[in-house]
C-alpha cells in the first residue's frame, strides 16, 4: 500500500507514533510527526491509516475535455515528482492528475491527464525489477491511453529508457521526462520539461523517447530516442544529449510547434506487445590502465555469462586480457563499447581488437554502453546464449545506426 502524504499510526521502537508519511530516499519509513520533527524508521508495523489524504487547498477537479488527446502520467520520483510542503508535511506536487494541473495548469489545454504514482525514488535507487513493473504499467496504459508520460530522475532515466525500449513494443508514444532543478526553485525547468513531454505524448510517434531541455534557456525541448540518449552533465538543464543519432524532433515552447528532425517509428507503425524478461547478471565493465582481467573471473564466478566492456577508443583492453577472454566467452557473451561514446567500434583496425575478436569479442557497433548493457540483460532474459551472441548486433528499436555520421 503506498502510504506516502496519508497520516498513520504505527507501532515502532515499543511506542505508538503518528504522523504523516514522508517520500524516503533511503529506504527508512519517515513520519512527519505533530511536533514537525520527521522520524526515520528501519522496521514499524502499521497499526492503522488515520486519515487517507491531507487537505490540498485549492486543487480543483478537472473537467474530462472530448476531443483531446488522453494521457497516462506515471511518477516513478526524482526531482521532477515531488515537492513536498516541509512546514506540514504534504506531499503537494504531481502526484494526482488534479495536483499535475494545477501546477502546470497548460497541460488541460491540449489534452486530459490522468496520472498514478508508482513510485517515488530516487532513480539511483531504480533497479531491473522496478523496470520490469514499469513496463508491466505502461503496458496496461497503452491499452487505454494515446499516450503515456513517465516521470522519472534523471540519473538513471536513460537506463529505463533502453529497458522500455526493448520490453514494450509501442503503437504510441511512451515519454520519459525528469528535471534537473526542481519545481521550487526559480530556474527549474520541470513544468516546460512536462508540458513538451506530454505534446510529445499526444505525437505521431510510436517509440520510447526522453524529453528535455535542448539549451539552458526556455525555449525548446528535444526527443530523443530512449536507446541513444544519455545525461552529460551534472547539473545544465539541457544534460542530455543524443549520442551517435539526431534527436528525434525539436518542440518549440511555449508554442509546442514540432519540427521533426530525424527518422522516427509513427503512431500505430508497431503492434503493442510486452516482453519483459530480464538477466540481471550482466556486468558492465570500463576498462582503464592497469585494470586486471581477473575482474571478469570475479563476475564470472558468480554466475555472470553476459558482459559489456567499455573499451578505450575503437573498442580496446589490454592484450593481457585475451587469454582470461578466451576463456570466458566460451559460455558468456562478451560485448565491446567504447568509453568515447561517439563513434562506432571497430576491432579490425589494430592487432588487439583483430585478438580480441578472435577471442570471442562481439564488436557493439555504435551502441552506448549503457544501452548495451540493458539490451544483453534483455537479450539474455529471452533467449539463449548462442541466439544472443546474433541478436546483439541486430538492431531492434534503432539502437544502432546502419551509418556512422558526425552527428
Ligand atoms: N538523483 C536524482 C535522480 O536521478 C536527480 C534527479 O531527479 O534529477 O532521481
Amino acid at each position: 500500500m503506498n502510504l506516502i502524504g496519508k497520516k498513520v499510526r504505527i507501532r515502532a521502537k515499543n511506542r505508538i507514533f503518528e504522523g504523516i508519511v514522508m517520500p524516503s530516499f533511503t529506504g527508512n519509513f519517515v513520519l512527519k510527526l505533530e511536533n514537525g520533527y520527521n522520524v526515520g524508521f528501519k522496521e514499524y508495523e502499521l497499526i492503522e491509516v488515520v486519515e487517507e489524504s491531507l487537505p490540498r487547498g485549492d486543487v480543483k477537479r478537472i473537467e474530462h475535455k472530448e476531443g483531446l488527446p488522453n494521457i497516462k502520467i506515471i511518477s516513478t520520483g526524482g526531482t521532477i515528482a515531488s515537492k513536498v510542503d516541509y512546514r506540514t508535511g504534504a506531499v503537494t506536487s504531481q502526484f494526482t492528475a488534479e495536483e499535475i494541473v494545477s501546477e502546470v495548469p497548460e497541460l488541460a489545454e491540449f489534452c486530459n491527464i490522468d496520472a498514478e504514482l508508482l513510485y517515488n525514488i530516487l532513480s539511483e535507487n531504480m533497479k531491473p525489477e522496478n523496470w520490469v513493473e514499469l513496463a508491466k504499467h505502461i503496458y496496461e496504459a497503452l491499452k487505454h491511453y494515446d499516450g503515456v508520460v513517465i516521470t522519472h530522475g534523471t540519473d538513471t532515466m536513460h537506463y529505463t529508457a533502453a529497458a522500455i525500449s526493448f520490453m514494450v513494443s509501442t503503437p504510441k508514444p511512451i515519454i520519459f521526462v525528469g528535471a534537473q532543478r526542481s519545481s521550487d526553485r526559480p530556474s527549474s525547468d520541470a513544468a516546460m520539461n512536462l508540458i513538451c513531454a506530454a505534446k510529445a505524448a499526444t505525437a505521431d510517434l510510436g517509440e520510447v523517447g526522453v524529453v528535455m531541455h535542448a539549451t539552458t534557456s526556455d525555449d525548446y525541448c528535444y526527443i530523443h530516442r530512449g536507446v541513444k540518449v544519455r545525461k552529460n552533465h551534472t547539473s545544465r538543464r539541457d544534460a542530455f544529449q543524443s549520442i551517435n543519432a539526431r534527436p528525434i524532433a525539436r518542440i518549440s515552447y511555449p508554442s509546442l510547434e514540432i519540427e521533426w528532425l530525424f527518422w522516427r517509428f509513427r503512431r500505430n507503425e508497431r503492434e503493442l506487445n510486452l516482453n519483459a524478461k530480464i538477466e540481471k547478471k550482466v556486468a558492465l565493465i570500463k576498462f582503464y590502465p592497469g585494470l586486471s582481467s581477473e575482474i571478469l573471473d570475479f563476475y564470472h564466478s558468480k554466475g555472470y555469462r553476459g558482459f559489456v566492456i567499455e573499451g578505450t577508443g575503437l573498442g580496446h583492453v589490454s592484450t593481457d586480457w585475451i587469454e582470461t577472454i578466451k576463456k570466458i566467452a566460451e559460455d558468456s557473451v562478451i560485448v565491446m563499447t567504447s568509453q568515447c561514446l561517439w563513434g562506432r567500434v571497430c576491432d579490425r583496425v589494430y592487432d588487439t581488437g583483430r585478438y580480441l575478436l578472435k577471442a570471442g569479442v562481439i564488436e557493439g557497433e555504435d551502441m552506448l554502453p549503457e544501452v548495451a548493457l540493458v539490451k544483453l540483460m534483455w537479450l539474455l532474459g529471452n533467449y539463449s546464449l548462442e541466439e544472443t551472441k546474433k541478436l546483439i548486433k541486430k538492431n531492434f528499436v534503432g539502437e544502432i545506426e546502419p551509418r556512422t555520421d558526425y552527428w
